[in-house]
């Protein structure tokens, strides 16, 4: 008996030991920083790190042996930020890596297929982390000749009839999307072309909806007027992927979506250009994202010029945020990159910038970055500096819960706890 128990204290000892050298316990305390929890703000925090999650908040005077301590007077902590929609190139990897440096953890794609949808699962189910994690749409549900069928591409799969509608989600779910994206979008407010397409009809899309939810996926739909917003809203949508571009909207657009309980993913980054309005070389011009953007990226950022004679065509657009504001409706962070003008990461920080512009405070749009897309998505382990959740993480200089530029000044990011090569 007396043996037994010494050889089992002695088998404990050394399972101790290997489990050591495999995984070296490595504990990082970021000390005296101002933290940003993913809703509200704390002076002289510590955080520490420990095994890719955060597992300890204390006070400035927080100690712990064997910590590898990280300086974090002056500066801010943040939730690693969350792109809510973007695209996925090829190389996935070249624009996941370029997002991460640039402090975006995690990015939702939001229409992909083929090849890039195989390795974005890959991708996914690896967390590698030199890479943002991802999620994705996988295919989008449109109708033959609908957007965005019209930009080219191989054959993708379409529907026509509302009975189609569980047997398309099945399939999508069967190849990999995370939630369903609907278009629901006839051209009718492209400004750059005369082109206009078919669309799915409400019917179909009410379906479509159902058909996810039954299936306990989210529903998200691209639209880009005001009338089809509400369609798509109406219908059951949990969000909208985009705002809409128009001169203007209707006083209840804001109570409407808020009434629905629908979540808005603004993208006024790739709205922008349609107004003459891109933010695509301003982006390149900052001197703390620019160096981090991809030769591949730059040309089409300089492409999307500005001109004031179409400014007007957003007034709708940025009346809308501010009703959506009002009426508490989440907003979520996105991009919509590589669309001109956009690129991974960067494009994050610029879009910040302009929801503070139409009147989220600081605080909000740094919420619509991390804890509402978290919470959105149901991502339950990320989106909060919170004991427990993954340590992805941003540190900057300065503080952008009070001047929203200050997101570009980054100091480090870190994806499970693993510090980033910058
Ligand atoms: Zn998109």
């Amino acid at each position: 008996m007396r043996l037994k128990s010494t050889v089992f204290i002695f088998w404990l000892w050394l399972s101790a030991i290997a489990a050591r050298c495999q995984a070296p316990a490595t504990l990082q305390l970021i000390r005296d920083v101002r933290v940003f929890d993913g809703e509200h703000v704390f002076e002289h925090r510590s955080v520490l790190l420990e095994d890719g999650k955060i597992s300890r908040i204390g006070g400035s005077e927080l100690k712990v042996t064997n910590a590898e301590v990280v300086d974090g007077r002056g500066r801010t902590l943040l939730p690693g930020l969350i792109d809510a929609h973007v695209h996925l190139p090829n190389p996935v990897e070249k624009a996941s890596r370029q997002a991460l440096v640039l402090g975006v953890t995690t990015q939702l794609d939001m229409f992909n297929g083929g090849y890039r949808l195989k390795l974005i699962k890959k991708f996914e189910s690896e967390d590698r982390p030199d890479i943002a994690d991802m999620r994705t749409a996988g295919t989008g549900a449109t109708v033959p000749g609908g957007h965005p069928t019209q930009m080219g591409g191989g054959p993708i799969p379409t529907i026509t009839a509302p009975d189609q509608a569980q047997s398309f989600v099945d399939a999508r779910i069967a190849e990999g999307s995370d939630y369903i994206k609907i278009i629901h979008d006839d051209g009718s407010t492209w400004s750059w072309t005369t082109q206009r397409v078919p669309m799915l009809d409400n019917a179909t899309m009410r379906v479509l909806v159902e058909a996810a939810h039954k299936r306990g996926k989210l529903a998200v739909v691209h639209v880009l007027s005001e009338q089809q917003a509400r369609d798509a809203i109406s219908a059951g949508a949990d969000g909208l992927a985009h705002m809409f571009v128009g001169e203007s909207v209707g006083p209840d657009f804001g109570r409407f979506v808020s009434d629905h309980h629908a979540f808005v993913i603004p993208t006024l980054v790739t709205l922008y250009p349609d107004c003459g309005k891109s933010e695509g070389p301003a982006t390149l011009a900052d001197p703390n994202l620019r160096p981090y953007i991809g030769e591949g990226w730059r040309q089409s950022m300089e492409m999307a010029k500005r001109n004031l004679q179409l400014n007007h065509l957003c007034n709708g657009t940025d009346v809308g945020i501010r009703q959506l504001v009002q009426a508490h409706v989440p907003l979520l962070t996105g991009t919509d990159a590589p669309v001109p003008g956009t690129t991974y990461g960067a494009s994050v920080h610029v879009e910040l910038a302009l929801l503070v512009r139409d009147g989220l405070t600081p605080v909000q749009a740094l919420a619509a970055a991390t804890s509402v897309p978290a919470q959105a998505f149901h991502l339950s382990d990320r989106g909060w500096i919170r004991p427990g959740m993954r340590a992805d993480l941003v540190l900057v200089e300065g503080d952008p819960t009070t001047n929203i530029l200050a997101t570009r000044n980054i100091v480090a990011v870190w994806k499970r706890g693993i510090r980033a090569q910058r």
